[in-house]
């Protein structure tokens, strides 16, 4: 398998923020960068998403939200055996945790969110999220 051709650099992401602007600016960059983007409001309705069929490469998701805030949704995709194996990055306004990639600090442009996304699921192709 080539890596790195444009076939391959199309990923599937899950966006949840609880503010239209963040997601938007989520939306468009990878976009972008050519992946495909599905959405949700908070932590519950990405959750629902999820249990519903909707199976991205990575999840990101901001911390702060109503409902369900970004670690009980981290905390419910491992839980859930059907998930487990989908990376959770988690994604706060000055700075990013994440259980499968290393902690960033910088904002985010579109190239190293793309960069981000391509890490997250090469790690979850070889099986690295499963715990
Ligand atoms: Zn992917």
């Amino acid at each position: 398998m080539k890596r790195g051709t444009a076939e391959t650099r199309q990923h599937s992401v899950l966006v949840v923020d609880d503010d239209d602007n963040v997601r938007s600016f989520f939306v468009d960059a990878l976009t972008e960068s050519g992946h495909s983007v599905a959405t949700a409001v908070d932590g519950a309705d990405a959750l629902e998403r999820l249990q519903g069929g909707t199976a991205p490469c990575v999840v990101l998701t901001d911390l702060r939200m109503p409902r369900m805030d970004g670690w009980e949704l981290s905390r419910a995709v491992a839980k859930d055996p059907q998930l487990a194996s989908i990376p959770v990055v988690v994604v706060t306004g000055d700075k990013v945790l994440s259980f499968t990639s290393p902690a960033r600090d910088k904002p985010w442009s579109p190239s190293e969110l793309d960069a981000m996304v391509q890490r997250s699921c090469s790690l979850h192709r070889t099986g690295g999220g499963r715990r």
